[in-house]
């Protein structure tokens, strides 16, 4: 399958529904990131900040960038007015350096709470239960910005995939309804290759497709 044609495919597959498409371009070559751009991609994702601000410098300059790797305080400077939007904030420290820095360039930026919904100790993010009290940090804040939620699952069948993504809707949902200083939940990011299907009929706006898009990465690179 050809890059085209995965993105015909995917987009077939969302017809009607309004979901954006992240290109997951963490490990491609910008000549495979190209195609994507060549059928109207305008959104990329990328996981590690070095590869962002290389491709950042050499791509499109009409791209929208998604962070959406776990981000080190120490390497915020390097993204500073680079991003439209940081899907991996997991930490009031993190959030906290964010404020700093971009109230030092006098710019904002958006950014997605990271859930980890799935408890996994293998992942990064918050979990539901400390939600309420990263809101009230969030709350300080107004250079950062809180758009939405995002999750990554953990592996499982159908049904545990469903059951996760019921969950982050819930959420989602219930702090919609709420009024908040800062905070609003316009992005629900979440769904990749395997599971978006499942994301999408769970609310996901926002899903972000690397080997779906570009086929099976290879690390050995
Ligand atoms: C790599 C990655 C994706 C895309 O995964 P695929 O299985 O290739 O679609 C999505 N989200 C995050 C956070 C990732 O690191």
């Amino acid at each position: 399958m050809t890059i085209e044609n995965n993105l015909i495919n995917i987009r077939e597959s969302l017809e009607g529904k309004e979901v954006g498409i992240i290109a997951v371009s963490k490990t491609r070559t910008i000549q495979e990131m190209e195609k994507a751009y060549s059928q109207g991609i305008r959104d990329f994702g990328e996981n590690k900040v070095q590869d962002f601000i290389t491709k950042y410098d050499e791509f499109h300059k009409d791209v929208k960038w998604h962070f959406i790797g776990h981000l080190q305080k120490n390497k915020v400077k390097y993204i500073v007015g680079k991003v439209f939007l940081i899907h991996s904030l997991d930490s009031i420290k993190l959030l906290e350096e964010l404020e700093k820095k971009y109230a030092k360039e006098n710019s904002f930026v958006d950014a997605l709470i990271q859930i980890n919904i799935s408890k996994d100790i293998k992942k990064w993010g918050i979990f539901i239960e400390q939600v309420e009290e990263f809101i009230k940090e969030c709350e300080k804040c107004k250079h950062v910005r809180i758009k939405g939620l995002m999750t990554v699952i953990s592996k499982g069948n159908e049904k545990h995939c469903r059951d996760q993504f019921l969950l982050m809707k819930n959420l989602f949902e219930d702090l919609g309804k709420r009024e908040f200083k800062n905070v609003n939940m316009k992005y629900l990011s979440m769904g990749m290759s395997g599971d978006y299907a499942y994301a999408v009929e769970n609310g996901s706006n926002l899903i972000r497709i690397g080997e779906g898009i570009f086929g099976k990465r290879d690390y050995s690179k």
